[in-house]
């Protein structure tokens, strides 16, 4: 129940590769994880996101959070990491230069290749 599936993952992928900019969304678990993108509310879209604090409501039903890295690669940096101190949800990261997806669940970096 709840795994990512290959048409989900491409579906991000194709976002993320469509803009030269950060893009951040939810992943939301309902029958299904469904996407759903979001405005990145960061002044500097390039290298960082920020994910709109109303959006931690839904919690419950969030399975993780997701920003594309379009210049670097998929490990999650210190402010990813601080992300997930501060709210306990795992992140889902995409890099547009090495093509690969990371899980981030606190403890673990899971990579996940599409
Ligand atoms: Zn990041």
């Amino acid at each position: 129940m709840h795994e990512f599936t290959n048409i989900l993952l491409n579906e991000i992928k194709l976002k993320s590769l469509e803009t030269s900019e950060e893009i951040a969304g939810v992943i939301f678990k309902f029958k299904e994880l469904n996407f759903f993108q979001m405005d990145n509310i960061s002044h500097s879209k390039e290298g960082e996101f920020e994910i709109d604090p109303k959006v931690i409501l839904l919690k419950d039903k969030i399975h993780c959070i997701f920003h594309s890295h379009p210049i670097s690669d998929a490990a999650p940096s210190c402010r990813d990491r601080n992300i997930f101190k501060n709210h306990k949800i795992p992140l889902l990261i995409y890099s547009c230069i090495y093509d690969n997806f990371v899980f981030f669940d606190g403890e673990e970096c899971k990579p996940i290749k599409v």
